[in-house]
């Protein structure tokens, strides 16, 4: 079955032509300016290993943009199928299923209501997914749609956990509570490490890092995720690239009183802040390594309250589960910085964790734990399309 991957963004969006029983990825790409003047498909047929093409034409809005993608993946030189009837299911990328959501579902006119429910909590994210569904079904009436969620993973979490402690009404009334996000990564990475560990996945406790601009970390328990460090919104858990993470609520009230507006915290907290804001230099961890390296002291600031935060988050986990097996590192920081990783894990060897320096600087899906460790560390790429597509069949063959 070829599965189509669409990830909409307001004015973006992505895609993958999937062929699911080999796993292969057959061509992929991206429109941007959707709605803007200057607006482009840039599209890669993966399967004959053509480059890049480039194409620029207006698109009005996502109708216009899906419609270019069929007729780029129709294209007789640069497309991968025939005709539009070989796509056997589309699976879209929604960011918020709030509580509505605990798995990937087929999107149905109900389903399409419950999102519209969704819309509140994430109203930014939420409105172009939405809207990139709706422009499918209009393009491909007939083909089934399946919804996947960065939230739904999270949904195993129980009370104790995602709760606040805030009146249980704001629970109730507003849905205030901890939702946690990157759930199609932190899926994806902790079944592909059971996989690799091989034994019962019922029995594995994993710690899940998905490190990249932003950043969350998930507690795995027998394949369920019981934690996760982002929150209500993905500002929470570590410092990321421009986001603060955690710290005192009190911080937001201290600056409402001394004149800043709630929309200028919101900015500050989301964009100014995280490694970016700590260091004055950027929120790339490489250009953060290289000012490191040259004796710039925030710099290295920056990256040693980066990876102090991850490594409590590793030793809260394992708490909370009551041991660990496994830490999984993936997306960009985690597949490629190894001294970030080695930074994180050291001081953890009382936990049994620790890793071979040598086999930390492979690539790839990789085990990079010291002979002697008794908690595997491992490196493994994430794959979030692939985990829509595979989530997209199991759906759509009604498993
Ligand atoms: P992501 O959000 O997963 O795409 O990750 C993007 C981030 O990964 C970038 O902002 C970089 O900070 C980081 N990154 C990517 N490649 C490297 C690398 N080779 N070394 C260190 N950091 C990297």
């Amino acid at each position: 079955m070829k599965i189509l991957v669409i990830n909409a963004g307001s004015s973006s969006l992505k895609y993958q032509l999937i062929d699911i029983d080999n796993k292969k990825v057959l061509a992929k790409g991206l429109c941007e300016r959707i709605g803007i003047e200057g607006s482009n498909l840039q599209h890669t047929c993966v399967e004959k290993g053509l480059d890049k093409i480039k194409i620029e034409k207006p698109m009005n809005d996502h109708g216009d943009a899906i419609q270019m993608v069929i007729d780029a993946l129709i294209d007789p030189e640069h497309g991968v199928i025939s005709s539009m009837d070989e796509i056997g299911a589309v699976g879209h990328r929604v960011v918020h299923g709030a509580e509505e959501f605990t798995d990937s579902c087929i999107i149905t006119e109900a389903v399409m209501k419950a999102l519209q429910k969704c819309t509140p909590l994430a109203p930014l994210h939420n409105p172009p997914n939405i809207i990139g569904i709706e422009a499918c079904k209009k393009i491909m009436p007939n083909t089934p749609m399946v919804g996947v969620f960065d939230t739904a993973f999270h949904q195993t979490m129980p009370p104790k956990a995602f709760m606040y402690a805030l009146p249980y009404e704001y629970y109730e009334k507003e849905g205030i509570r901890k939702y946690g996000f990157h759930g199609t990564s932190h899926k994806y990475v902790s079944q592909k490490a059971a996989e690799y560990l091989g034994g019962d996945p019922e029995k594995l406790k994993i710690v899940t890092c998905h490190l990249g601009n932003g950043s969350s970390i998930s507690a795995v328990n027998g394949g369920k995720c019981v934690d996760t460090s982002m929150g209500f919104t993905p500002l929470d858990g570590v410092p990321m690239g421009t986001r603060t993470g955690s710290m005192d609520p009190a911080v937001v009230t201290y600056l409402i009183n001394k004149g800043m507006s709630a929309q200028e915290v919101d900015n500050l907290m989301n964009k100014k802040s995280g490694v970016a804001g700590v260091s004055g230099v950027s929120s790339d961890f490489r250009d953060l390594t290289a000012a490191s390296k040259e004796g710039n002291k925030r710099a290295q600031l920056a990256l040693d309250m980066f990876t102090y935060q991850v490594k409590k988050y590793i030793g809260s986990y394992a708490a909370a589960m009551g041991g660990i097996d496994a830490v999984v590192f993936t997306a960009g920081v985690g597949e490629n910085d190894a001294a970030t990783r080695k930074a994180i894990v050291s001081g953890l060897e009382f936990m049994g964790i620790k890793i071979d320096d040598e086999k930390n600087n492979a690539r790839g899906t990789t085990d990079i734990s010291a002979d002697d460790a008794t908690v595997k560390t491992l490196v493994i790429p994430t794959d979030e399309e692939m985990m829509i597509a595979i989530d997209t069949k199991r759906l759509v063959e009604g498993k």
